[in-house]
């Protein structure tokens, strides 16, 4: 419980578009408005005329018009080594957005003046360690004391109150907002709160919509005025404004008018706006982006194992969920209609106020243990020998694999490659793809001192330990001599050298933009040399062949038939039924998923 001593907690929502700070009060969340009674700050930094930091309505006011002075969207920079122009000055996206954050601590200074802040801050579920390093950064830039980051969905769950019931529930997570989309799905059990399955689309959200509506504004205007309205920054200034209120006006009523009588000049005379949109118009104009999300809410359900029927309960968040064709299509995929109790733009900072209340004993002691999920696999570059049994450099072995339950740790074990190999460097990376130079690289470590003896004799273990902040530790260990080297791998941008830092953010904007399309085949040059006394040989995957994973699978399955406890039972008795499926279906990728996610089950009862 509280001891009255412990500094104060805010929890923060801070946004692409949106930023809200929310405190604990009464046992209860609730939002804190600026002087103006504003609550929600939009996420956008001015440095004017006279050099002064804007932050907020103001400075969005200021976007179109002054766009060398202001910065929107710094939410997407953030973990990348990329420096903005503001102003004629260069910031980090991390000062930027700390900018926003002190803003925000303005809210709550008056509520507790010359005291140290805490904060829980919230991620998107599919930041990386870089990006959420950067927003503990900039919390601290803005003089919070940051005492976790959590994930936006887990936040949303926490706001609608999922975190004191008893029995089992899935949740889904639709978060629309300005400029990202995010859907996740949660298990509620016995207090527990479990992010599932996670995606998303990094750049689709209300400003699309609004840009859309603009472009069909500005067409009407071209056939009647013969001039682009888009070309002239004032015009364009205003018709998105008009193109917004159009959209917001369309999420009550069936029909939006707009009259502007004077846009622009155009060959001494006044070019003239006067719109009337449907909603039937608009949402034939967004339905692309409408359909893709549905799309990513089917993948999201299909990849936590669920069918649509087992999903209890529906959660809005984000500014654009008031669009009815969203409530409309979940309703109709689901079965039920989504909850409607909590204000979508503010359910994130809500939340994160619960996160924070539950740690400070604001909020009674429950049994919850915020749980998280893994957004990306994390694992090491090793070779894998070829048909002629040739050591072939620059695979991926994931450790520990996307979506796995976090906090999480796990060990492989892996052999050298080369006779008399004394040395292994441990390689770690992060991302989806097969070869490593493919993913996102999270830095190395030598481990030295290895007995020479034949290839394939000397083992070592390593160990990979994911925190519920997303502090990813590394630890090698030789089996044979028990030497260890380890790293923490927040560090590893700050250690790369710029080149490594241009190539880890390149990787990291593919990684971004959904999959990457690359060619998998074996590069016969790239055969290690036999000299080559640093890399490492997968024990795993190579020899997994069909009927060991079968063997691995009735093992689990007798396992899980032994558990007790009558929830458990139940999700043990699921798990039986996806292995069988698993194995059915003939798919050797298949049954190791599911066998991974059992083993995860299995070690979560005997916590
Ligand atoms: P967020 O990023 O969650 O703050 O959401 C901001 C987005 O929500 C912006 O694109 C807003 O235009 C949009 N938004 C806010 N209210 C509405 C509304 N009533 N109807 C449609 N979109 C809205």
């Amino acid at each position: 419980m509280k001891d009255g001593m412990s500094p104060p907690i805010v929890g923060i929502d801070l946004g692409t578009t949106n930023s809200v700070i929310a405190i604990i009060r009464g046992g209860h969340p609730e939002v804190v408005p600026d002087a103006n009674d504003e609550v929600i700050v939009p996420s956008v930094v001015l440095v004017d005329l006279d050099g002064k930091i804007v932050v907020g309505r103001d400075a969005r006011a200021a976007l179109v018009a002054m766009p060398d002075r202001t910065i929107a969207a710094v939410k997407r920079k953030m973990g990348l080594p990329d420096t903005v122009q503001l102003g004629g000055q260069s910031w980090r996206p991390e000062e930027i957005s700390a900018m926003i954050l002190r803003k925000l601590r303005t809210h709550v200074e008056l509520l507790f003046p010359d005291q140290e802040i805490e904060a829980v801050i919230t991620v998107p579920a599919y930041f990386n360690e870089a990006q959420r390093r950067a927003t503990k950064e900039a919390g601290e830039l803005a003089g919070f004391r940051v005492e976790r980051i959590i994930n936006e969905p887990t936040a949303a769950a926490l706001a609608y109150g999922f975190y004191n019931l008893r029995g089992e529930r899935y949740l889904l997570v639709y978060d629309l907002g300005g400029g990202t989309f995010d859907v996740s799905v949660i298990r509620m059990s016995d207090g527990a709160l479990e992010v599932l399955a996670s995606t998303g689309d990094r750049a689709l959200g209300g400003e699309d919509f609004d840009w859309r509506l603009v472009d069909a504004l500005a067409e009407r205007i071209m056939a009647q005025a013969g001039v682009d309205p888009r070309e002239d920054l004032a015009a364009r200034a205003t018709l998105k404004e008009v193109a917004e209120q159009m959209k917001w006006q369309l999420s009550d009523k069936t029909t939006a008018e707009a009259s502007v009588p004077v846009l622009m000049m155009h060959n001494g005379r006044p070019v003239r706006l006067d719109a009337h949109v449907t909603r039937k118009q608009f949402e034939a104009m967004i339905s692309p982006w409408l359909e893709r999300t549905m799309q990513l809410v089917d993948e999201v359900v299909q990849e936590a194992h669920l069918s649509a029927d087992q999903i209890h309960d529906l959660l809005l968040v984000g500014g654009s969920t008031r669009i009815p064709w969203v409530r409309d299509h979940l309703t109709n995929r689901f079965g039920k209609a989504p909850l409607n109790t909590v204000d979508p733009d503010l359910a994130v900072a809500l939340g994160a106020a619960v996160q924070a209340g539950l740690k400070s004993g604001q909020i009674p002691e429950s049994t919850m243990v915020a749980t998280d999920v893994a957004p990306f696999s994390m694992g090491i570059a090793v070779a894998e020998r070829d048909w002629l049994g040739r050591p072939i450099p620059g695979f991926y072995h994931p450790i520990i694999s996307k979506n796995t339950t976090i906090p999480v740790a796990r060990t492989d074990r892996f052999y050298t490659v080369v006779d008399n190999q004394t040395e292994i460097e441990v390689e770690v990376y992060q991302g989806e793809h097969p070869r490593v130079s493919q993913n996102f690289s999270l830095g190395s470590f030598l481990v030295k001192g290895l007995p020479p003896k034949p290839a394939g004799v000397e083992a070592i273990d390593v160990t990979f330990r994911y925190n519920l902040n997303g502090m990813l530790e590394v630890k090698a260990r030789s089996v044979s001599t028990g030497e260890e080297m380890g790293m923490v791998v927040q560090d590893a941008l700050d250690r790369a050298s710029p080149e490594a830092l241009e190539k880890s953010r390149q990787q990291i904007e593919a990684l971004a933009t959904t999959l990457v399309d690359q060619d998998d085949e074996v590069d016969e040059d790239a055969v290690i040399d036999q000299e080559d006394d640093a890399q490492i040989v997968d024990d795993g995957a190579a020899s997994q062949g069909w009927d060991a994973l079968v063997r691995e699978k009735a093992r689990l399955v007798r396992e899980l038939a032994q558990i007790q406890g009558h929830k458990l039972v139940a999700s043990a008795r699921q798990w039986i039924a996806q292995l069988e499926e698993a194995e059915a279906s003939g798919e050797s990728e298949r049954l190791e998923a599911v066998l991974n996610e059992a083993t995860d089950f299995l070690i979560d009862c005997q916590l």
